[in-house]
């Protein structure tokens, strides 16, 4: 049996914005027919905007137990990773598993739909499983000494082959960091990449980062020297542009999702843009302010022709994971970005990067996108103020 849903705003991504549409749904949510007819009488309606479902294309649920946990601004990116040093090994399973739970249930519940999310442990495993919503995980692997670069990545397959054999089969290997990681740990997981599956690494997201990256010098060096980290092995300094250094030096990156870019040039877009067709610049832009204060300029990627898409980064670096709240701040810091526009970044931008744009994303016949009501919103000239919400429905 079929269900109807009328708003009086319907932003499908596939043709213009909706005035007074209706959407038609059956039991499973798969979009049967999107049309407008004012005689239809038979429907639900829907106050406010109805957009596709989420997508928050960058996450660490496994650190939800974080929660209040780290003071923010607390000596830039290089106090927050020793904060995140410090409370290694400190919590329990039963503790992260029920902040992992309760974190899926609040996104699931705003209408986040697919997640990309970084993994370092198996222990997200049977939530994932278990959850409403698509899990793409991305096995997280680092190592700055070339010595060991094939026991991390050995230790990265073997936890990856733990998360497909337990059906969650969008799983792939990721890089940390441009600061974290070996030469020859790049050319493991780049060779591994060879399916053209999608990965994502930080990057670009503070000075002390590029810092470190030019110069093997900086705060970030003291406090990996604080953990007795391998310093002097780092080989992965770069001269101009740890970026596009990155971009070059990962050709099997299809998808590949950017994460922060607090410190992208557009000089740097332009020429990565040129190499690599499918990359994907996330904005984490609560978690920037959380760690050092500095956000990106949104400026340069207010642009159609640049893929945005969204994350929330994790609970020790973020107030909540919340999709909308990150768009809330984004149109807070830049109020020339069209409504539109952040709408795309959040639904099927994320969900081209995850490799799920033929299922979700989009309100369309044939597609299951998840439904999302924003409510508290002026529909007629729609702007993603602080009053604004969204709900799945
Ligand atoms: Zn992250």
């Amino acid at each position: 049996m079929s269900i109807f849903y009328k708003s009086e705003l319907i932003i499908t991504n596939d043709g213009p914005p909706l005035r007074e549409g209706i959407v038609e749904l059956n039991e499973d949510g798969l979009i049967i027919s999107v049309f407008q007819d004012d005689n239809f009488q038979d429907y639900q309606f829907v106050e406010g905007i109805l957009i596709p479902g989420l997508v928050n294309a960058h996450c660490h649920l496994e650190l939800s137990h974080l929660e209040n946990k780290i003071t923010p601004r607390h000596n830039g990116m290089a106090g927050f990773i020793d904060q995140i040093f410090s409370w290694r090994d400190k919590s329990n399973v039963q503790e992260c598993t029920n902040a992992m739970l309760l974190q899926d249930k609040k996104m699931f519940e705003e209408g986040v739909v697919a997640v990309g999310d970084i993994s370092n442990s198996s222990i997200s495993i049977d939530v994932k499983k278990n959850s409403p919503i698509h899990y793409h995980t991305f096995v997280e692997v680092m190592g700055m000494s070339p010595a060991s670069a094939q026991s991390r990545f050995d230790n990265g397959v073997h936890l990856l082959n733990e998360f497909i054999e337990n059906s969650l089969t969008n799983s792939s290997l990721a890089l940390h960091a441009p600061y974290s990681i070996s030469r020859k740990l790049v050319e493991l997981v780049n060779a591994h990449l060879k399916n053209n599956s999608t990965t994502s690494i930080h990057i670009n997201e503070s000075n002390d980062e590029l810092v470190f990256c030019k110069s093997k010098s900086g705060p970030l060096k003291e406090v990996f020297e604080k953990y007795n980290l391998p310093v002097q092995d780092f080989d992965n300094l770069t001269i101009e542009s740890v970026l596009i250094d990155f971009v070059n030096q990962l050709t099997n990156a299809l998808p590949f999702i950017l994460v922060h870019n607090v410190k992208t040039t557009p000089e740097e877009i332009s020429a990565t843009n040129r190499i690599n067709k499918n990359l994907f610049w996330c904005l984490c832009v609560n978690a920037n302010q959380y760690i050092t204060g500095e956000t990106p300029d949104l400026n340069v990627f207010n642009n159609d022709s640049i893929n945005v898409v969204i994350g929330t980064d994790s609970l020790a670096s973020n107030y909540q994971l919340s999709v909308w709240e990150e768009l809330k701040t984004i149109s807070q810091l830049n109020n020339q970005i069209p409504f539109e526009r952040l709408i795309k970044w959040a639904t099927i931008n994320g969900a081209r990067s995850l490799q799920l744009d033929n299922s979700i994303g989009k309100i369309k016949p044939g597609y299951a996108p998840g439904l999302v009501q924003v409510a508290n919103i002026n529909f007629e000239n729609p702007i993603v103020t602080s009053n604004s919400t969204a709900r799945k429905i």
